[in-house]
């Protein structure tokens, strides 16, 4: 009797396991669905199109940091901070959303300090968004004696020599660490020219490695995909199909101005913008040439990055309303002018060319503070007034017009 007892009791055990197995698992399921529902309810951003002209969109990113305007241009931080430029006089000039580079963050200071500092944000004093690149394209440019595999690359720091390893996880944890409001997924960069046979492998290697990065996502950052696939069209339709299938928060264009003529680019660009979905932010990564980026929003894109105006400033080189000018020039020595009477910047409200000039040649700390202030506002107004060319309809002279004077 007691034996029977025992087997039914075990048995009753048995199925209750197996039953509360089941249970858990489909209460586990349930979960997952809920978060990814409440994720998506949530919304981590929220990107709404106010106004098109052509396939040229305006539009607004809400992030959980604050709203940003697009089309956009972003000012790269890439160790931390804007060169010469504090948090404040940025936002003071309009940027509403800054770069910062996990490959530069992570070899220096490294993510300990800044994980303990709070977070990318607080370490830097900025309060906005921040997007941050997966370090991928560093990797591939900058460090020397890089080894591919599946699980990442290997690679040696181009500050001490040492060896490191940045993968999918690598690059998803460092970019939680930092805390970005918008991350973005590791992806190989391909040099030009490149083999369509390697720019096809390519292409399958960055799909896996973004499949893991979306799994790996981290709670409340949202996350982009990245679009490679070098100048082939095929191949740029296969990546961004697979990366659409994978599903992100915003679609990006990498692997372009990396020494491929200017027309080779343009044509990717026209190509790629109108195949990824139309209710998600577009952005194309690295080019910050402002003839360029005219054809990109026409195309449809609306994120841009680049160091661009800030590396140029440092080097005495300033867009105007008359196109790119040097403030070397001999003729400037005793100009009282401001460097672009059209201009509402700082630097040009209070000083002479003559003065810029001077500051430049002596290598003066001013000399880089005064010409990135400009550079970045003339850059952040030119957007700002694409905008409202977008809006009122006529993006079209906007683009003729300043196309002109930047091709
Ligand atoms: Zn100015």
């Amino acid at each position: 009797m007691s034996s029977k007892k025992g087997k039914k009791n075990y048995i009753k055990k048995k199925l209750y396991s197996r039953f509360s197995l089941a249970i858990n698992i489909t209460y586990a399921i349930a979960l997952n669905e809920i978060t990814t529902d409440y994720r998506k309810l949530r919304g981590l951003m929220k990107f709404e199109i106010s106004a098109t002209d052509g396939n040229a969109r305006r539009g607004t990113l809400e992030t959980r940091r604050g709203i940003i305007n697009t089309p956009v241009f972003m000012p790269v931080g890439t160790l931390g901070t804007v060169k010469a430029m504090t948090p404040e006089e940025l936002k003071d000039i309009g940027t509403e959303i800054l770069l910062g580079n996990t490959y530069h963050l992570y070899l220096r200071p490294g993510t300990g300090p800044i994980k303990k500092l709070g977070g990318l944000h607080k370490f830097m004093n900025w309060d906005l968004p921040i997007l941050t690149d997966s370090g991928g394209f560093q990797v591939f440019s900058l460090a020397p004696l890089r080894k591919i595999e599946e699980n990442g690359v290997h690679f040696r720091s181009h500050i001490d020599g040492s060896l490191h390893l940045i993968g999918t996880t690598e690059a998803m944890k460092i970019q939680g660490i930092l805390n970005s409001d918008i991350a973005m997924t590791f992806d190989e960069c391909i040099p030009y020219p490149a083999s369509y046979e390697y720019a096809s492998k390519s292409v399958d290697l960055t799909t896996l490695w973004a499949g893991r990065c979306k799994r790996a996502q981290n709670s409340g950052q949202a996350l982009f995909g990245i679009v490679q696939g070098g100048l082939f069209k095929d191949l740029r339709r296969k990546s961004s199909e697979e990366i659409i299938n994978i599903g992100f928060d915003g679609y990006a264009v990498g692997g372009l101005s990396v020494g491929e003529p200017k027309e080779a680019m343009h044509e990717i660009i026209y190509f790629n913008a109108p195949i990824l979905p139309a209710d998600r932010p577009r952005y194309l990564m690295g080019i910050g040439d402002l003839g360029d980026m005219l054809k990109a929003v026409e195309a449809g894109f609306d994120m841009f990055d680049c160091v661009m105006p800030t590396r140029n400033a440092r080097n005495g080189t300033l867009f105007t309303g008359s196109g790119k000018v040097s403030i070397k020039r001999a003729e400037f020595k005793s100009d009282d002018s401001p460097l672009d009477p059209d201009c509402g910047c700082y630097t040009c409200r209070n000083y002479s060319r003559g003065y810029l000039r001077h500051l430049f040649l002596s290598r003066e700390i001013l000399s880089m503070r005064m010409n990135t202030t400009h550079n970045l506002f003339f850059y952040l107004n030119f957007f700002k007034n694409m905008r409202e060319s977008i809006s009122k309809g006529s993006f079209r002279k906007f683009k003729d017009r300043w196309g002109a004077i930047f091709q």
